[in-house]
């Protein structure tokens, strides 16, 4: 069975085309500047070059034709047809109250997914515009939905409730949901398969630190925390996101800056975070260079980010009352052995110790903790198409 994983944005699509037989990937690319001047698709058949397509895509459906036709394509390509491709597995962001797992795209689900587009305003409407395009180009072929969220379905009320009037959870359905669910799933499974224990039998704390971040509480196979809310922006500082702030500070801006809401949304969501602290970017690795050399809101910066993971970590142990594991992924967290140290040593009282030599390491799935460590520390590059692919095929099998 071959999968075609797609995970579409605004202007964007990305994609793999996965053969489940092994689980590789024989095919991903990448569409960008889709409906803008300049389009262009980079495909990368798995072995061979990197060929870029760059016919105008005016809109979502050129998108997915073209994909189709660089994976059929006589000399890139990776299937002989398109009958080759027997499901397409898509990313949505989010599911609201109403997925808890992945599932079949029909009428219904699509009807369903439209009215949490409130809740995800700039990721939902793309993911459904991928969905229809597929529809369109691919009449018949099956379809699924993963949902980023659905993954903290699992959390208590404790933990998903704000402490504001009532009646706007019931009205807005205001409460906190959590996104990377996908890839918490995925690095949590295969943390307890590297200790060799039952899933359903222990407490990780995953790290999921890219340009976004967030870390969850996953204890006996179930999400019971994370620090990502309502949206993306709740919890951790992260590349130009704020994180958790005071509210008042939002309507105290806005009133001295005569700031509108979406001024503000934009301050928050895409000025702040370590960009904002250290005036240079929000590429972590531009951080530790200027850092490196002096700069001391770069450091600042980084120190303001390292000490609000060690306290969620630090959060999440006591929400599970302890911790078997914790574990590192994305971008920064798998390639980022300064910030790996800097988080693990505030962690010396939950009994954490790493070994430098295999902090050092890069990767693949590792443990960096020494042998007496009481928590172990991992390291495990995530893969969230792969999770949408297995999912996609677990359901069809059904
Ligand atoms: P996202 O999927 O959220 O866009 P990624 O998981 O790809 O993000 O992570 C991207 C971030 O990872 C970059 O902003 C960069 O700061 C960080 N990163 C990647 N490689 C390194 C590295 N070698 N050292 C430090 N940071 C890195």
């Amino acid at each position: 069975m071959k999968i075609l994983v797609l995970n579409c944005g605004s202007s964007s699509l990305k994609y793999q085309l996965i053969d489940m037989e092994t689980e590789g990937v024989l095919a991903k690319g990448l569409c960008e500047r889709i409906g803008i001047e300049g389009s262009r698709l980079k495909h990368q058949p798995t072995g061979k070059d990197a060929v870029i397509f760059d016919d105008y895509q005016e809109d979502h459906s050129v998108s997915v034709k073209m994909v189709l036709d660089a994976l059929t394509n006589p000399e890139h390509g990776v299937v002989k047809d398109m009958s080759e491709i027997n499901a397409v597995g898509h990313r949505v962001v989010h599911g609201g109250e109403e997925f808890a797992s992945s599932v079949i795209i029909t009428p219904e689900v699509i009807k369903a997914v439209e009215k949490c587009s409130e809740l995800a305003p700039l990721h939902n409407p793309a993911n459904l515009i991928g969905i229809h395009a597929c529809e369109k180009i691919m009449p018949g072929v099956p379809q699924v939905a993963v949902f980023d969220t659905a993954f903290h379905q699992t959390m208590p009320e404790k933990a998903y409730l704000y402490a504001i009037p009532y009646e706007y959870y019931e009205k807005y359905k205001i409460r906190r949901y959590g996104f990377h669910g996908t890839s918490h799933r995925f690095v949590s499974e295969e943390a307890a398969k590297m200790l060799n224990k039952p899933y359903d039998q222990v407490k990780t704390i995953t790290c999921h630190l890219g340009n976004g971040g967030s870390v969850s509480a996953v204890k006996n196979g179930q999400s019971i925390d994370t620090t990502m809310g309502f949206t993306p922006l709740e919890g951790l500082v992260m590349g130009t996101r704020s994180g958790d702030i005071d509210p008042a500070v939002v309507t105290f801006l806005m009133e001295k800056e005569n700031l509108k809401p979406e001024d503000m949304d934009v301050i928050l969501n895409k000025k702040s975070g370590v960009l904002g602290l250290s005036g240079v970017s929000s590429d972590f690795r531009d951080l530790e260079s200027a850092s490196e050399q002096g700069n001391e809101r770069a450091k600042a910066a980084l120190d303001v980010f390292a000490y609000k993971v060690a306290k969620s970590i630090g959060a999440y142990a006591a929400a599970m009352n302890g911790v078997d594991c914790i574990v590192f992924t994305a971008g920064l967290g798998e390639n980022s052995g300064v910030t790996r140290q800097e988080i693990c040593d505030y962690l010396g009282y939950l009994g954490v110790q790493i070994d430098a030599a295999k902090n050092a390491l890069r990767g693949e799935a590792m443990e960096i903790s020494t042998p007496d460590s009481k928590v172990k520390v991992l390291v495990i590059p995530t893969n969230e198409e792969l999770v949408i692919a297995r999912d996609t095929k677990e359901l069809l099998d059904k």
